[in-house]
């Protein structure tokens, strides 16, 4: 029986640094689309840059996904004056 060597992917939290190992071991994809496919499937968060946020709901991995957020709208119209007496251009 010949021993050979596969490259294989695993996938880590990028706040935790906590392997994907939802059977309490590291878990071994073919490639990275099945990895990011089964962690997504398993709640975790996968964006299509490549950072991975596993499913902890502590301070950290909430500021890390608020971060991920896109800015808040402008909700002021030309025109409008708003709260702080400022118009709108
Ligand atoms: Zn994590």
């Amino acid at each position: 029986m010949p021993i050979k060597t596969h490259a294989c992917v695993s996938i880590t939290c990028d706040v935790c640094d906590e392997p994907y190992a939802p059977e309490g071991y590291p878990v071994h994809f073919a490639n990275t689309a099945e990895a990011r496919g089964l962690a997504r499937f398993y709640g975790w968060l996968v964006t299509g840059d490549g950072q991975v946020i596993c499913h902890e709901a502590d301070i950290a991995h909430q500021t890390a996904m608020d971060g991920l957020l896109p800015p808040e709208p402008v909700t002021q119209v030309p025109g409008q004056i708003a709260i702080d007496g400022q118009v709108a251009e």
